[in-house]
C-alpha cells in the first residue's frame, strides 16, 4: 500500500473540494473589502453576512453573536482573557480542568502571572470532569468556568449541561473549547446554557485560520485586537473573506452529514478497537466509551515508546499521533493521559488515531496488522517487556 493512510483528523482535516470551490471567487472576482461603501463590495459584505447567519443557527445562536477569529486558539485566548479584564471588579478566580487544550491552559497560566488565581480540576480514570467538582471549587470570586466541550486527545464528551446549569444557576461566566465538538455532535448553546464557546474551521473539513468566538448577548467582553471596527468593534483586522465563507460552506456541509458521518465513523472506530483490543495484548484503551467523540480511538500499549510507534507507522504510510499535535517534540508525556492515572510509562506507550467519513474497514484491517507488527517489534527491544515476561 503505497497511499497514505491518514488518521490524525483531531490535529486537522482534509478541506472538502466543496468548501475549496465555495472560496475560490473570494480571492481574484470578489476581493473587495467588506467594509466598503461601493456597490463592488456589496457581494462580499453579503457572503461574510450569510457565513455568519449560518454559523449562528448551526448552534441555536444569534447573528450577532457570532465573532470571527483566526482559529481555535484565538477564541481560546479572547474568551478567558477579555472576560477576565472585563470581570475583575468582581472576581480574579477561575476554574478550568486539567486536560483542556494548551490554548486554555497557557492562558490560564499566563492570567495567574497577573493576579488571577485558577483551579485546575481533575478528571475522573475516564478523563471526565465532575460536575459536583465544578460546584465545589466555586469561590464569591470566581467569574468564569471554562471547561471543554470534547477532549482532543482521548475524545471524552464533558457533562456540558451540568456545568451549564451549575454556572447559571450561580451567575458565572461559562466558556467552553468546543473546537473537537462542534460539527460532530449536536451543540446548542441555550439547551447548554453556554455564554462563550470557541471553534475553529479546520477541524471540520474547513480552511486551516479561521473559526469564531460566539458571545452570548450581555456578556461584557472586550474587544481583542485593536484598531477598525469590524466583528462590532470588538475584533479588528480586515475580515478573512475567502476563510469565512469556507468555513460557512464546511459547517454547512458539517451540520447536514452529521448523523451518518457520526454513525459510519463509530462503526469503523469500534470495529479498529476491537480488533486492536484482541489482538495486541497489554493494551488499554485511553477515555471513555460511552461519552466519546465517534471517531476517536487512542490506545496505551505497555512497554513501548509512542515516538517509535508512531514513526515506524509513517513508514507504513500511517499518520496518528502520540499525544497533540502542540506537545509532539517535547519528550514529556501528556498532561491528559497523566490526568487519567496513566503512569509515565504507561502514557509514553499511547497511540491516538482520529477517523474521517474517508476511512474504509480495509485501511482498519491494514492498520490493525501494522500495529500488531510494529509494537512486537518494539517489545522484542524492550527490557522492560523482557524482565516483565521472564517473571511470568
Ligand atoms: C485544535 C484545537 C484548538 C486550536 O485550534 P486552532 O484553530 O488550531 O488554533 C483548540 N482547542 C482544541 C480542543 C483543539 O482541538
Amino acid at each position: 500500500m503505497n497511499k497514505v493512510i491518514y488518521l490524525d483528523n483531531a490535529a486537522t482535516t482534509k478541506t472538502r473540494p466543496e468548501v475549496v470551490e465555495a472560496m475560490l471567487p473570494y480571492f481574484s472576482q470578489y476581493y473587495g473589502n467588506p467594509s466598503s461603501v461601493y456597490g463592488f463590495s456589496t457581494p462580499v459584505k453579503q457572503a461574510v453576512e450569510k457565513a455568519r447567519e449560518t454559523l449562528a443557527a448551526s448552534i441555536g445562536a444569534k447573528t450577532n453573536e457570532i465573532y470571527f477569529t483566526a482559529g481555535g486558539s484565538e477564541g481560546d485566548n479572547w474568551a478567558i482573557k477579555a472576560a477576565a479584564d472585563a470581570y475583575q471588579d468582581k472576581g480574579r478566580h477561575i476554574i478550568t480542568s486539567k486536560i483542556e487544550h494548551h490554548a486554555v491552559l497557557h492562558t490560564c497560566q499566563y492570567l495567574e502571572h497577573h493576579g488571577f488565581q485558577v483551579t485546575y480540576l481533575d478528571v475522573d480514570d475516564k478523563g471526565m470532569v465532575r460536575p459536583e467538582d465544578v460546584k465545589a471549587a466555586i469561590r464569591p470570586d470566581t467569574i468564569l468556568i471554562t471547561i471543554m466541550f470534547a477532549n482532543n486527545e482521548i475524545g471524552t464528551i464533558q457533562p456540558v449541561k451540568e456545568i451549564g446549569r451549575i454556572a447559571r444557576d450561580q451567575g458565572i461566566l461559562f466558556h467552553t473549547d468546543a473546537v473537537q465538538a462542534y460539527g460532530h455532535v449536536p451543540i446548542q448553546v441555550d439547551e447548554y446554557q453556554i455564554d462563550m464557546l470557541s471553534t475553529s474551521a479546520h477541524k471540520i473539513n474547513g480552511p486551516k485560520g479561521i473559526g469564531f468566538l460566539y458571545i452570548r448577548k450581555g456578556v461584557k467582553i472586550r474587544s481583542f485586537v485593536h484598531g477598525g471596527a469590524q466583528e462590532r468593534k470588538r475584533r479588528a483586522g480586515t475580515e478573512n473573506v475567502p476563510g469565512i465563507v469556507g468555513y460557512g460552506k464546511a459547517a454547512e456541509l458539517a451540520m447536514e452529514t452529521m448523523e451518518q458521518r457520526a454513525e459510519k465513523e463509530r462503526t469503523l472506530r469500534n470495529y479498529l478497537m476491537e480488533r486492536i483490543m484482541q489482538e495486541v495484548p497489554f493494551t488499554r484503551i485511553n477515555g471513555d466509551c460511552e461519552n466519546r467523540l465517534p471517531n476517536n480511538a487512542n490506545f496505551a500499549f505497555q512497554f513501548i515508546e509512542g515516538e517509535s510507534l508512531l514513526i515506524l507507522l509513517d513508514g507504513k504510510g500511517i499518520c496518528g499521533s502520540s499525544g497533540s499535535a502542540c506537545t509532539s517534540g517535547s519528550l514529556d508525556p501528556s498532561h491528559v493521559l497523566l490526568a487519567i492515572g496513566l503512569p509515565h510509562e504507561i502514557a509514553h506507550g499511547s497511540l491516538r488515531l482520529t477517523l474521517s467519513e474517508e476511512n474504509t474497514k480495509e485501511e482498519m484491517d491494514y492498520v490493525v496488522d501494522s500495529v500488531k507488527e510494529i509494537v512486537a517489534r518494539l517489545r522484542d527491544m524492550s527490557p522492560l517487556y523482557e524482565d516483565f515476561m521472564k517473571k511470568q
